[in-house]
């Protein structure tokens, strides 16, 4: 053990912090069920398999980056790094074929063991969508049109950019492939050892490479336009001309691929530039071949997650928290007790400090955006009857301590 510290990559979510990934969430969600979307919670870990066998062999997540374990039964287990192959394995195991189409979404912590900088950590945190069961591209226009009204309800329409690019059917992707490796492997030894191992097994992954010797490669090589059958194009002509249709900006980025192998026809991503290197703030994509990879029966999907922190030190407003009632006991503080109590019941927050000078109390209710101050003094209680004091107009009555709750619930 080293020390108290906080595993390197891993933070701890002080109240403030919450309140900021909450805010994401809870609009994700707010947002997700106008479409229809229920929550899924799958387990934060799974067999090995789930994961190894769907994002490739040659992904750097399964390469680089997995918190895998043997656990006492030594089965090999591996925290999730990613959303999608649980919700695809939950749709398989739970038996929800006959429940298509399905749309979920879900939230909660990943684990990649990558290098900790800004916004890029070992733990962190993703809300995600997933639509399984809709072939058309109506389903991708729908689901990026989802993610930009989540990104416009969290106030960033002005701060995020949508990149898309299709990478077609499975037979375009074969003529792709033969393209890409005739175009690098002349350049073989330019490339990176890890782009050098890729390049046969998996050519597309050069692409999305962050080495930059493999980037000037790459600044040339063909595009997947040009591999597409008509087929393909046209279904990513109807999933460009529906944003265009419902008002999305976005840009064509011919050299947009994702980093996990089971992606076909749409690719997208949300980016920033307001975040430095770690510009991708939602990226998703459609995957018919999953579910049918895995084992399942044939079905197609499409989804996207999105990075809780990046988002969250994107957000500038947060919703304002209910002003506080503050109660401030200057003498016996039980009197104080059962009217914050009371106060509380009736659906208030309160706000009681135990200590301190009048002064000192004063501070606190104002730093915690007090409405009014309650203040029972002792002379006033002996009378039963304690000071009101109404913040904003900055005035003050005494009225009966039995009065208090009806005045401030407006009963
Ligand atoms: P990157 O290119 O930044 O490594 P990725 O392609 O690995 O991203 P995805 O698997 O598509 O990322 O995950 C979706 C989103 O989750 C990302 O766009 C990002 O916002 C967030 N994300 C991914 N990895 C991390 C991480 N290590 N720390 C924080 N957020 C992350
Ligand atoms: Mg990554």
């Amino acid at each position: 053990m080293s020390g108290l510290q906080p595993v390197r990559g891993t933070h701890d979510l002080l109240p403030e912090d919450s309140r900021r990934h909450r805010f994401v969430e809870e609009t994700a969600f707010d947002v997700a069920k106008r479409y229809g979307y229920g929550e899924i919670v799958t387990p934060i870990f799974e067999f090995t398999e789930v994961f190894s066998r769907t994002l490739g062999e040659t992904s750097d997540v399964v390469t680089k980056e997995m918190y895998t374990f043997a656990d006492r039964s030594g089965d090999s287990i591996t925290l999730r790094p990613e959303g999608t192959a649980g919700v695809a394995r939950a749709f398989i195991s739970g038996g929800l074929t006959q429940s298509l189409p399905l749309k979920v979404m879900y939230r909660g912590p990943m684990f990649r063991h990558e290098r900790p900088q800004k916004g890029r950590l070992r733990q962190f945190h993703q809300v995600g969508c997933e639509l399984l069961g809709v072939d058309g591209p109506q389903a991708d226009i729908e689901v990026i049109s989802m993610a930009w009204r989540i990104l416009a309800a969290l106030g960033l329409s002005d701060k995020v950019q949508l990149e898309i690019n299709t990478l077609g059917d499975a037979e375009s992707r074969a003529a792709y492939r033969a393209a890409l490796i005739a175009y690098l492997e002349p350049l073989r030894l330019s490339l990176s050892e890890e782009s050098q191992a890729r390049l046969q097994k998996n050519p597309l992954r050069v692409l999305d490479s962050k080495d930059e010797e493999d980037k000037r490669v790459v600044a040339n090589a063909p595009l997947m336009g040009d591999s597409l059958t008509p087929a393909a194009k046209d279904f990513f002509d109807q999933v460009t001309a529906g944003l265009t249709a419902l008002g999305i900006p976005f840009v064509v980025n011919p050299k947009l691929v994702r980093g996990l192998d089971y992606y076909c026809h749409t690719a997208f991503e949300f980016t920033t530039t307001a975040l430095g290197a770690q510009g991708t703030v939602l990226a998703g994509g459609r995957y018919d071949g999953l579910i049918g990879q895995m084992g399942g029966p044939a079905t197609p999907g499409i989804g996207w997650a999105a990075g809780i922190e990046r988002l969250s030190m994107l957000v500038q407003d947060l919703p304002q928290l209910d002003r506080p009632i503050s109660i401030i006991p200057m003498g016996d503080t039980l009197p104080a007790l059962v009217l914050a109590d009371r106060l509380r019941a009736a659906g208030l927050s309160v706000d009681m400090g135990f200590s301190g000078n009048m002064k000192k109390r004063m501070a606190r209710a104002n730093k915690a955006n007090a409405r009014f101050a309650v203040i029972l003094g002792e002379d006033e209680l002996a009378r039963g009857a304690v000071t009101l004091r109404d913040l904003d107009a900055g005035t003050q009555e005494e009225i009966p301590l039995d009065q208090v709750e009806g005045r401030l619930t407006g009963a």
